[in-house]
């Protein structure tokens, strides 16, 4: 029996809405059509926006505690449907259901935090008394919601990625327009109505389903949209930080992520969490171990059992709950990855295991001895590939960690605190992992990089605070009220 397409609507100041152009979004598992999406105009960025002024000033007069409200509902939404979101999740992008489920449980998180988050967004006293002449003045901080966020979002955490921008969007009295990736926007219109469901005012939240190339200037250089929060890759956020003008941007781009493995460390723990680090989604995975560095006298050890449980890897449906690597999200992504392979394999590098592409799906793959001409050496590779080399000392490690133009998160495996923390000051990077690989977040961590991994940080708090500015308030008491 041939399967329903679901003809999806966009949401719009609260109107779901339908457009006669449309995109289509496949299984990337399977090939499949499963849905259509309107594909939105200017004009429907230029409505989004008009909707968003009033729901901005909708949602900054709502007392906090409707906001907590709001986001709890959602969150709550979310978990009694939970099922319904993780198999969204599996049927539009690469995730397993074991993966999928726990998105859906950190998008609850996120939702929650953002609640609690709420009720915390203060100033502070200023003492103007220090300055000579101002002993008559008192005053104080507090934020206030810039007004219109924009959140422009990737393929790989389609639900949770969205919940980092409209939870703190939503918890600091903004108004939030998102346009999720086309590949998989689903996620992002079922979170839409948890939060129509929650009873968020209309305006407030927007999704704008269209392709990025068309509908993302119109969306970053409005003047009426005063913060661009984009997740997303390197080239897309530099096109975007190009065209934005004099307004607050946040950019959480891409990066190849390193982890260090010492003699000194559990070898066995360190090759179970650099396996889950490396593949996690197919490798298409921000945060995700690319490059592992390993000291020379544990390097055959390590990398004997990397392989042997590489090879233990089960490929395969994404619903299936033995399965721990799904497809890559699309058959273009995972050719682009096997040409990178085969470039680094001509020019010397020696493949381990892996490899072999069947469509979307690509083995595991992991490679040792690649030159610094390769590009899979230098550029992101997003997708089930690490790069395993030895190295003679940790000042070697840091350096060679170090040499890239990203710079995300980094991960070293030691016994020896002394070395952790000549690895927490050399290495370069936004967050730092002892004893653990590149691949560690929570919701309510600062998370983002330095270089070309990007500009400022998520996780909720400090979401809140780059989607919040500051008012200087004084009173001088001399003069009469
Ligand atoms: P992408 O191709 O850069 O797309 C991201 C978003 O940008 C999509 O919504 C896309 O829309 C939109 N877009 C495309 N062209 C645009 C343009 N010219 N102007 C404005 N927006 C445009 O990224 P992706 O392939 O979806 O995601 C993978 C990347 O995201 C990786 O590099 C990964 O490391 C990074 N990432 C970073 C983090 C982090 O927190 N640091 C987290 C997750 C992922 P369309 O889909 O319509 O093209």
């Amino acid at each position: 029996m041939a399967k329903q397409i679901v003809k999806e609507r966009m949401l719009i100041g609260g109107e779901w809405i339908d457009r006669k152009e449309s995109i289509d979004v496949y299984d990337p598992g399977t090939g499949n059509l499963i849905a259509t999406v309107p594909a939105a105009t200017v004009e429907d960025v230029d409505l989004a926006i008009a909707q968003a002024r009033v729901g901005a000033r909708k949602n900054a007069s709502l007392p906090v505690h409707e906001r907590m409200r709001i986001l709890h509902a959602a969150a709550s939404y979310i978990e009694t449907n939970g099922d319904v979101f993780a198999r969204t999740i599996v049927l539009e992008s690469s995730k397993t259901i074991r993966e999928a489920r726990k998105e859906v449980k950190r998008c609850i998180e996120t939702l929650r935090i953002s609640a609690e988050e709420a009720r915390r967004i203060e100033g502070e006293t200023i003492p103007f008394s220090q300055m000579p002449g101002h002993e008559n003045r008192v005053g104080y901080v507090y934020r206030f919601p810039v007004g219109i966020v924009a959140a422009i979002t990737p393929f790989n955490d389609p639900l949770n990625l969205v919940a980092h921008k409209v939870g703190p969007a939503i918890a600091s009295g903004n108004a939030v327009i998102v346009k999720p990736a086309s590949v998989t926007p689903l996620s992002a219109l079922r979170l839409a109505e948890a939060f129509l469901h929650a009873g968020l005012p209309a305006d407030v939240l927007s999704v704008v389903t269209g392709h990025g190339s068309i509908i993302c200037d119109p969306l970053v250089k409005h003047d009426d949209v005063r913060f661009v929060s984009f997740t997303g890759g390197y080239e897309t956020g530099k096109e975007i930080s190009r065209k934005v003008g004099v307004k607050k941007t946040a950019m959480e781009l891409g990066s190849n992520s390193p982890t260090i493995i010492l003699k000194d460390a559990d070898i066995k723990e360190a090759v179970s969490a650099t396996i889950s680090g490396a593949f996690g989604v197919a490798g298409q995975n921000c945060i995700g171990v690319q490059r592992i560095y390993v000291e020379r006298s544990v390097y055959e050890s390590f990398l004997a059992e990397f392989i042997l449980k590489t090879k233990q890897l089960r490929m395969g449906a994404k619903s299936d709950e033995t399965t721990d690597v799904g497809p890559m999200i699309s058959e273009k992504e995972a050719k682009r990855v096997e040409h990178w392979i085969h470039e680094a394999k001509k020019l010397g590098a020696t493949v381990c295991c892996g490899s072999k592409r069947r469509k979307a799906f690509l083995e595991p793959t992991v490679l040792t001895d690649v030159p610094k001409a390769a590009t899979i050496a230098n550029q992101e590779v997003f997708g089930p590939v690490v790069l395993i080399e030895a190295v003679n000392t940790l000042a070697e490690a840091i350096e060679r960690s170090n040499d890239t133009d990203y710079g995300l998160q980094a991960g070293i495996f030691t016994g020896n605190i002394e070395h952790a923390f000549k690895a927490i000051h050399g290495l370069q990077f936004g967050g730092v992992m002892i004893n653990d690989s590149s691949d560690v977040r929570i919701d309510g961590m600062p998370f983002g990089g330095i270089k070309g991994s990007g500009i400022g940080r998520e996780g909720v708090r400090y979401a809140i605070e780059a989607m919040t500015e500051q008012k200087v308030v004084a009173f001088n008491l001399q003069r009469r009220m």
